[in-house]
């Protein structure tokens, strides 16, 4: 970090600050400019507050260097593949997860798995415990819809994604799914990623509305600094005062996140728009992008579903975007 000292701050109050840098095991240099004296230091910073250092007299501002996370950079592994069993792995090739928004029965999820896998979609979402605006809305099946789902992913050999929302749930969501999804709004639910990176299970961490790249990036590093480095990423757009569209598409962060992160990076276009008619050319420029993945919410009859029928697509839909995916990929592998 740099400190950037007050002008005409007195000679004793500099010299109270390198001492307080120095009584914390930092070292310093003293650079005088024409109007402000900057002292550059080095040290760990990773597990102190450089910031409690604007409290001290004669700072006008903290330059800070490095990032409040490490462990998820680039810095410490080119790439991450996260394995998912039976030769399914994200972050190598390109990942497709899709399925209702929530499980709402076991004919319905199975009309749909059934779709999906005869199309070559190897992993099946479906919400069970629902985070809901209004506590009138469809709440999920919980345990019984993990169960389903389960099942279902099993009828037609594929993996099984769904949310937690509560860590004492997470015995059981061991026992069902193979991916463990932490929706936006539990991003920051430090506890709860905190009881996630002792699992052995991968982790799905969907960007918050509200967070920076840097946020969503430090809750990663939650996972992995507590032990469960199989994390993928998912974007899946930001609250902006555009009211267009449900969020605001940030397909930009795609290749910044790429850049700074190992971790494998999947696009969710279905909760970002929120209107299914522009998810597919979405999910298109997310591929672009150089997502590893994408994560899309299909429903038989989305005017019937439960949840999120508007952004859901209907089969037809799905199969077109499908097909262009296919074709996008392979011009994109051949370009490179
Ligand atoms: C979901 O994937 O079903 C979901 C609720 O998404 P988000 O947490 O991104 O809103
Ligand atoms: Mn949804």
């Amino acid at each position: 970090m740099i400190i950037v000292i007050k002008k005409n701050t007195p000679e004793e109050i500099v010299e109270t600050i390198k001492e307080t840098l120095t009584a914390n095991g930092m070292s310093y240099n003293l650079l005088m400019g024409v109007k402000y004296t900057l002292i550059p230091v080095v040290g760990d910073f990773t597990t102190s507050d450089v910031d409690r250092f604007r409290a001290l007299p004669g700072v006008a501002n903290i330059i800070k260097i490095s990032k409040p996370y490490y462990l998820v950079t680039k810095d410490m592994k080119e790439k991450t593949v996260v394995d998912i069993g039976d030769g399914i792995k994200i972050g190598e090739g390109f990942s497709l997860i899709s399925g209702p928004c929530s499980v709402e029965s076991k004919d319905s999820i199975d009309t749909t798995a059934s779709f999906l896998s005869g199309l070559g979609v190897k992993i099946l979402r479906g919400g069970t415990y629902k985070l809901r605006t209004s506590p009138y809305s469809f709440q999920g099946l919980g345990k019984k819809g993990l169960k389903i789902l389960r099942e279902t992913a099993d009828r037609y050999k594929m993996k099984c994604v769904s949310e937690i929302v509560d860590g004492s749930d997470l015995g059981f969501f061991e026992e069902y799914v193979d991916i463990i999804q932490v929706g936006a709004r539990n991003m920051m639910n430090f506890a709860l990623l905190k009881s996630l990176s002792k699992s052995k299970k991968p982790i799905l961490l969907k960007r918050s509305l509200s967070a920076k790249v840097d946020d969503f990036l430090s809750s990663a590093e939650y996972l992995v600094s507590g032990g469960n480095d199989n994390v993928i990423l998912c974007e899946r757009g930001i609250q902006s005062f555009d009211d267009e569209t449900r969020s605001s598409v940030n397909i930009a962060s795609i290749p910044i996140i790429k850049d700074l992160c190992h971790l494998p990076l999947i696009f969710d276009p279905s909760h970002a728009i929120g209107i299914a008619k522009y998810v597919p050319s979405a999910a298109l420029a997310g591929v672009i992008l150089g997502v590893d993945g994408l994560m899309i919410e299909t429903h038989y009859n989305p005017a019937n579903a439960l949840s999120d029928g508007y952004q859901s697509l209907n089969f037809e839909a799905f199969e077109q975007m499908y097909g262009k995916i296919m074709k996008l990929n392979a011009f994109l592998n051949e370009e490179s």
